[in-house]
């Protein structure tokens, strides 16, 4: 991979590492304050079920913001787009999509089977 592709992937790495350490430095979600008594019971299962969904995007997130700095360092070790399983190179197309993965595409879906 040359030098330029590495940039390009580097800075799509910082890119979304700056997305993700935005959305998790904020206050959190505004809770709405309206409803409170009122509110029937649908609304308050909804409301379970977002908080839920929000703590599980933070922890996605957090993984994500660490395979994010192992990616920038392989960069620096030029070792960015190698399968840490099988040292084959990974494709192109799969580093586009997630820059900051690991594993070749086959090496992902046999660790998945
Ligand atoms: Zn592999």
């Amino acid at each position: 991979m040359n030098a330029r592709e590495l940039d390009r992937y580097k800075r799509l790495l910082l890119e979304k590492q700056r997305e993700l350490s935005g959305a998790s430095g904020g206050a959190g979600t505004p809770i709405p304050a309206a409803g409170g008594q009122q509110g029937d019971l649908i609304d308050q299962a909804n409301a379970d079920f977002e908080a839920e969904l929000q703590i599980r995007l933070h922890q996605t997130d957090g993984r994500l913001v660490r395979a994010i700095e192992e990616a920038l360092t392989r960069i620096r070790y030029s070792a960015f787009g190698i399968c840490a399983a099988c040292g084959q190179r990974i494709s192109k197309a799969r580093l586009e999509a997630v820059p900051w993965t690991r594993l070749c595409r086959e090496c992902k879906e046999r660790k998945r089977a």
